[in-house]
């Protein structure tokens, strides 16, 4: 028999899910991930094995709501019977926010996803679901111990300036603040920095996937990131709109028929690379195409890179290390070439074989910054704390 973390990552319409080993390996090794897709209209589960190979798959048919609940526990079914040892002893969920309160992963209790379902108002993609899913897994597997962990807490680290926006004290009160990001992938990232190169402190990682955002980390820990609030600000990502001054909002809400409903689905679900394309979000389709407004998304976004990397050097008093990760950052030479071309002032100098290769280490030998190309894994990272948490409860 096989003991099993099941890492969890509710979203509106789909969950993802990943089961780890829960023995005594200091990394858990791998069972299977999978999805289970359009949960609330067409449902379809597909599983895989580690390497990525189909491994089965099942649909309920269209029409078909199954919501959260009743697809973690197909999921719990199909894990303990279609792989026969396993048996599933705790779940880890991924959690966007965690508030002023939890600066680490949580137990979960009634309690704390009462806490958490209270900060929803404040992200409205994201946090809703990671509480729903969390809350329908205990009913129906009550005795079931669950860990929460936060995207926002790798980022508590980061200095008082760098969390308060200039807004007066009583707003600051109400948990106003830059909570940043994409906390669980840099995590687990300022873990592998020093195996590639142990003796930098002064590190920009670029989280670039569907959502981006890079965050400027000193010996491992935060100390600025794009993502403030609401995971909707930085870069320009897929389909969210990166930055956009604040006065440009009140002059859309004025002028423009816009409501906060219109303007929160404007400024997410159509806008970014989407937007300033008027095709795509994807940056595959967008790389390859010589149309001029295709041309302007990427060079938008590596523009937006440029900016936040100056700054957050002279955040951190210089760069020793710079970190691609994610989709676009795993895959993609042509971005990451372009930023590295317009970071030759900071002592970056990229090794295009190596590039092309995507990585490792993808800077030439004489450049006085390194350059990497780092995968990500944010599941191996729950599971990981969830088994941590629960060993020492
Ligand atoms: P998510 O944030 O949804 O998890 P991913 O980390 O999977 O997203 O990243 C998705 C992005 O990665 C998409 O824009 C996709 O086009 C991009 N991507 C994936 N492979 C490549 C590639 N070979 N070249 C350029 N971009 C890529």
């Amino acid at each position: 028999m096989t003991d099993a973390v099941l890492v969890v990552n509710s979203g509106s319409t789909s969950l993802k899910f990943a089961a780890y080993a829960a023995g005594a390996d200091a990394v858990p090794p791998l069972l299977c991930r999978g999805v289970v897709d359009s949960m609330t209209s067409d449902p379809h589960f597909i599983a895989k094995a580690p390497d990525g190979t189909p491994i089965d798959a099942h649909e309920w048919g269209e029409g078909q709501n199954l919501g959260h609940g009743r697809a973690l526990s197909f999921i719990i079914q199909w894990l303990e019977q279609h792989e026969a040892n396993i048996k599933v002893v705790a779940a880890g969920h991924r959690v966007v926010l965690g508030g002023t309160r939890f600066e680490g992963p949580v137990r979960i209790t009634p309690e704390v996803l009462d806490y958490l379902d209270g900060l929803s108002a404040m992200e409205p993609s994201h946090q809703a679901y990671n509480v729903r899913g969390a809350r329908e897994l205990a009913q129906d597997f009550p005795g079931l111990p669950q860990v929460a962990m936060f995207d926002t807490s790798f980022h508590r680290s980061m200095p008082e300036v760098a969390q308060v926006y200039a807004l007066p004290a009583e707003l600051r009160d109400t948990g106003v603040r830059h909570w940043g990001y994409h906390g669980i992938s840099y995590d687990y990232i300022s873990r592998q920095v020093p195996k590639y190169v142990p003796d930098a402190r002064r590190v920009i990682v670029a989280h670039l996937g569907g959502g981006a955002s890079m965050c400027a980390m000193l010996d491992g820990r935060s100390m600025e990131t794009t993502m403030a609030f609401a995971g909707l600000t930085g870069l320009p990502m897929a389909t969210r709109s990166g930055d956009v001054p604040a006065d440009v909002l009140f002059y859309l809400l004025k002028t423009q028929g816009h409501d906060v409903a219109s303007l929160e689905k404007l400024l997410y679900g159509k806008s970014g690379l989407l937007g300033l394309s008027g095709v795509t979000g994807d940056m595959r389709q967008l790389q390859d195409s010589k149309d001029p407004a295709a041309v302007l998304a990427v060079d938008a976004f590596v523009y937006a890179m440029t900016k936040f990397t100056g700054a957050y050097a002279a955040v951190l008093g210089g760069l020793d290390a710079l970190v691609f990760t994610a989709g676009i950052g795993e895959n993609s030479p042509i971005v990451r070439a372009a930023l590295c071309a317009r970071l030759e002032w900071l002592g970056v100098k990229l090794d295009p074989a190596a590039n092309t290769a995507n990585g490792p280490r993808i800077s030439a030998t004489d450049s006085r910054v390194g350059v990497f190309v780092i995968p990500t894994n944010e599941e191996l990272m729950i599971a990981q704390h969830t088994l941590a948490l629960l060993q020492t409860a």
